[in-house]
C-alpha cells in the first residue's frame, strides 16, 4: 500500500518535473509599487491594484469606522442576521455607479460567478463561454449542469454557429465572456457580442474583474465605456482589483438580485463579508468615481502608454487595446521561470503565468502597472527587460 503522503509526492514530482511548481510567498509589506519579501525590496508589476486603493488611507479610514460601529465579523449569512449596514450601502453604492436596478455583495468574484451560472442555469439549458472565459466561469458553467460549449477566443462568427445550434435545441441560452481578459489584458468585441446575442434571444454575463475602475466616464467597466451597460442582462466584477478592497458583485435588474438572493448557494450558504471590507470597498468605488479616481485613471493609462512604447521599441507586440495587463510571451515553462528569476535577481516582481492558467508553451510574463508606478519605475522596467528577456 502507498501511504497518503507518498501519493501526494509523485503528483508532486511530477508538477516539478513539468516545470509547473508553485509556491506561496510571503510580503511582507502592504501592496503597493513596491512590495517587500525575503528582506528585500521589489517593484511590484505583478498587482491588480490598479489604481493603488488597496492601501490607500480612505480605505484604511472606512475600515477602522466600519470596524467601529459594526465590529469585525458579521456572524452569519447575509439571509440569518449577517445582512449589515454596510453590505447596503455598498449594493445601493454599486447600483447607482453602474446605472442598474440593483445590485449584490458576494464574499469573492469566484462565488459571485458560481452564484450566478447555478441559479440561472440548469439541466436542458446551454452556456457558452470564451475560450478564455475565467477559471470562476468555467467551474460555474460545468457545476450548473447545463451544456457547456466554448466558442475561439473573441471570435463572433465561431459564436454565431453555437447560438445557431442553441437556438434550435431550446431551453435557455448563456453566454458568459470577461470584457478585458485577465491573462492578455485584449478586449472582447462587445458591441458584436451584445448584438449577436439578441439576434438569438440569449442572455449575456460579462465579468469586467479587469475593467472596473479603469474604462468608462466613472470607471464602471468597458460595457459603460462603449454604451452598452443596459443592454447586457448580468454585469459582474470583483472589489478586490481596482477597488481596492475585497468582494465580489452582481449588478443587474431587480428581478436578477431578487433570484440570487433566493438561489445562489454561494450566496446563502456563505457567511456574509466583513462589514469592515465591505466599507472599505464602498469607499473604493466612491474614490474610483472621484476627482482623484480620475486623476488616477490618467495617471494609469500615461504609464500603460510609457510600457507599451518602451516594450515595442525593444522588439515586444504589445496588444491592441490599451490596459492595465501587459503580456510578454515566452515560450516554455522552464525559460519563463527563468526570465521571471533575472529580473527578480534585478529588483524586479514579475510573475510568470504558465499552465494550466495558460496553454502550455505559451508561457507569459504577465506586467501590471498601478498608478502608483512612477514613470522611473517604467523606464528601469523596459531596461532591464531588454537585458533579462531572451527570446
Ligand atoms: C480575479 C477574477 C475573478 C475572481 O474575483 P475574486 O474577487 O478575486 O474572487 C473573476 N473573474 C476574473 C476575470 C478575474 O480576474
Amino acid at each position: 500500500m502507498v501511504g497518503f503522503d507518498e501519493q501526494l509526492g509523485r503528483d508532486l514530482d511530477e508538477t516539478r518535473d513539468a516545470g509547473l511548481w508553485r509556491e506561496l510567498r510571503e510580503i511582507e509589506s502592504a501592496q503597493s509599487a513596491r512590495i517587500k519579501f525575503g528582506g528585500r525590496e521589489f517593484i511590484n508589476f505583478s498587482s491588480n491594484d490598479y489604481l493603488g486603493l488597496a492601501a490607500h488611507p480612505a480605505l484604511g479610514r472606512a475600515v477602522r469606522e466600519a470596524v467601529e460601529q459594526f465590529g469585525v465579523g458579521s456572524g452569519a449569512s447575509r439571509l440569518i442576521c449577517g445582512s449589515l449596514q454596510p453590505h447596503h450601502e455598498l449594493e445601493s453604492a454599486l447600483a447607482k455607479w453602474q446605472g442598474t436596478e440593483a445590485a449584490l455583495v458576494f464574499s469573492t468574484g469566484f462565488a459571485a460567478a458560481q452564484g450566478v451560472l447555478t441559479s440561472l442555469l440548469g439541466l436542458g439549458d446551454v452556456v457558452i463561454l470564451d475560450k478564455k472565459a475565467h477559471a470562476s466561469m468555467i467551474d460555474a458553467a460545468k457545476l450548473s449542469g447545463a451544456t457547456l460549449r466554448v466558442f475561439r477566443h473573441n471570435d463572433l462568427e465561431n459564436l454565431e454557429k453555437l447560438l445557431q445550434w442553441a437556438a434550435d435545441r431550446g431551453g435557455r441560452v448563456l453566454v458568459a465572456s470577461e470584457s478585458v481578459f485577465s491573462m492578455d489584458g485584449d478586449h472582447a468585441p462587445l458591441a458584436g457580442i451584445v448584438e449577436l446575442k439578441e439576434r438569438y434571444g440569449a442572455w449575456l454575463m460579462l465579468d469586467e474583474a479587469h475593467a472596473v475602475g479603469l474604462y468608462g466616464p466613472l470607471g464602471q467597466g468597458l460595457a459603460a465605456a462603449d454604451g452598452l451597460g443596459e443592454r447586457i442582462e448580468i454585469r459582474m466584477g470583483t472589489l478586490g482589483k481596482a477597488a481596492g478592497a475585497a468582494g465580489g458583485f452582481v449588478c443587474g435588474s431587480r428581478q436578477l438580485i431578487d433570484l440570487l438572493v433566493n438561489k445562489a448557494r454561494s450566496f446563502i450558504f456563505s457567511t456574509a463579508p466583513s462589514p469592515a471590507v465591505s466599507a472599505a470597498a464602498c469607499a473604493g468605488v466612491e474614490l474610483i468615481q472621484s476627482a482623484e479616481g480620475k486623476a488616477l485613471r490618467q495617471q494609469l493609462w500615461q504609464r500603460v502608454d510609457e510600457l507599451r512604447l518602451g516594450a515595442g521599441s525593444i522588439g515586444w507586440e504589445t496588444p491592441a487595446e490599451p490596459s492595465a495587463i501587459l503580456p510578454l510571451i515566452v515560450g516554455g515553462e522552464a525559460k519563463a521561470v527563468a526570465t521571471m528569476d533575472r529580473l527578480r535577481e534585478a529588483g524586479f516582481f514579475i510573475p510568470a503565468i504558465r499552465y494550466p492558467t495558460v496553454p502550455r508553451n505559451e508561457a507569459r510574463l504577465r506586467v501590471t502597472l498601478s498608478a502608483s508606478h512612477s514613470v522611473g519605475d517604467v523606464q528601469q522596467l523596459v531596461n532591464a527587460l531588454g537585458q533579462a528577456v531572451t527570446r
